[in-house]
């Protein structure tokens, strides 16, 4: 399949870190999911540690979703125009998200934070955007630079395909540093429009921000008047039912949202104060719009989902979460492999370093080789982690007993192999 796929399709691959770039081998194409568990081509089953990159946290065909689906489906796939079920789901995300006055509708994260950039600029009529390096906001052009540290570092494309004119207005600052923030608001003063980051980050791996350091955005953004964006696409209604915004509490003016919110379908969303998004079209002059956007059948699976993601929900998958990332760190421990378990609510992932990993420069220095070893022993005894180690694992309330001896059955092996493995 993956021979098919690479002749029609670049690299095999609809998104490129499904092709195990980082770890080798071929990716696993799957046919099926129930529960915990994802079944591949080749009729082998494994415990999924991905749930789709965060959206699954009910697991694989969760049937009260798949009925909301199937009864949407029932009544047709798209009008073009509004309906019930949009205006649902946003109520939904509105009574969860304090923050959150309104809410449009998008087909995904990157659509999500496109669009919550230009209300950005054009609520403030400021240029420059200041994103944090290892933070990811999907694959929005201004949004892939993301050159060097350093103070106000201008940024530079990171793929071609990006003009310089593009990346130009785009501050990369180092994580978790409020001193090169604070520098870069002194060097470019009422030009910019505004701060966005992943509200605790999970695409360096997980590297949560220190304490302060949201509110410390938050209060820079508010003195210099520029926007302070939070991109909740992965930690929304996944660390808690309001997000990391549940956790840390600090208000966005703009939120970003997706994974969870769609229960596995295309749909994604930016929101925040009632001003800034008065500025949208057609109640104002920022334009956003989209064929797809609030689908009947996606915004169904997406309300479903969440409905059922009550204080028990997030209970069990927190207990889930803390119990495999002991069963990870004993693992390791006992075969004498260096690591770091980090943890932001039930997101978690392993730096194979005991150094303290703060930003993106220190998840770099972990020894990405012993990842990989860890990573196909795993693969090979029926476990599915991420294929990188710069990515968050995943757990679901479906994750019970029986998946997580499965994985502890694993650990060993794969510390093992963690340990023997050579640069
Ligand atoms: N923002 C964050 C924090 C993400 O993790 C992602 C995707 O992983 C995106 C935005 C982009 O979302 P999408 O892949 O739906 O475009």
């Amino acid at each position: 399949m993956f021979d098919r796929a690479s002749v029609v399709t670049p690299g095999g691959v609809n998104s490129p870190v499904r092709a195990f770039r980082a770890v080798g081998g071929t990716p696993r194409f799957m046919v099926s999911g129930t529960g915990p568990y994802l079944t591949d081509a080749d009729g082998r089953e494994y415990v999924d540690l991905v749930c789709s990159w965060g959206p699954m946290i009910l697991g694989h065909s969760h049937p009260e979703v798949i009925a909301a689906v199937q009864e949407a489906v029932s009544r047709g796939t798209s009008f073009g125009t509004p309906g019930e079920g949009e205006v649902a789901l946003a109520e939904e995300i509105v009574a969860r998200i304090e923050p959150v006055e309104q809410v449009r509708l998008v087909s995904s994260g990157t659509e999500a934070t496109m669009s919550a950039i230009r209300l950005a600029r054009g609520f403030t009529g400021r240029a420059k955007v200041v994103k944090f390096a290892g933070c990811y906001h999907g694959h929005v052009d201004a949004l892939l630079a993301a050159a060097g540290s350093g103070l106000a570092t201008f940024g530079l494309p990171d793929t071609p395909g990006v003009t310089g004119a593009t990346a130009g207005d785009t501050v990369v600052l180092p994580y978790n540093d409020l001193d090169a923030v604070r520098a870069a608001f002194a060097a470019h003063p009422g030009e910019i429009a505004c701060v966005i980051t992943e509200a605790s980050p999970g695409n360096m791996g997980v590297v949560p921000p220190t304490d302060g350091f949201n509110a410390g955005l938050k209060e820079l953004c508010a003195a210099n008047g520029a926007l302070y964006i939070s991109d909740e696409v992965m930690t929304g209604f996944r660390t808690s039912k309001a997000g990391w915004y549940g956790v840390d509490g600090v208000r966005p003016d703009l939120m970003t949202f997706g994974k969870v919110m769609g229960g596995g379908f295309p749909a994604a969303a930016f929101g925040g104060r009632g001003d800034v998004m008065a500025h949208l079209a057609p109640a104002g002059p920022v334009y956003q719009a989209g064929t797809l956007s609030g689908n009947p059948v996606a915004t169904a699976a997406g309300l479903a989902q969440l409905r059922l993601l009550d204080d028990a929900a997030y209970a069990k998958i927190d207990a889930v979460s803390a119990e495999l990332r002991s069963l990870v760190g004993d693992a390791l421990t006992k075969e004498g492999v260096a690591h770091t378990v980090s943890a932001a609510s039930n997101m978690f992932s392993v730096f194979f370093t005991d150094e303290p990993v703060r930003d993106y420069d220190d998840a770099k220095k972990q020894d990405v080789f012993r990842f990989t070893a860890f990573f196909h022993a795993m693969l090979e005894q029926g476990v599915y982690l991420p294929p990188s180690a710069f990515e968050s694992w995943f757990v679901s309330t479906a994750h019970d007993e029986r998946a997580v001896e499965r994985i502890a059955a694993a650990l060993p092996a794969a510390a093992r192999a963690a340990a023997e493995a050579t640069a």
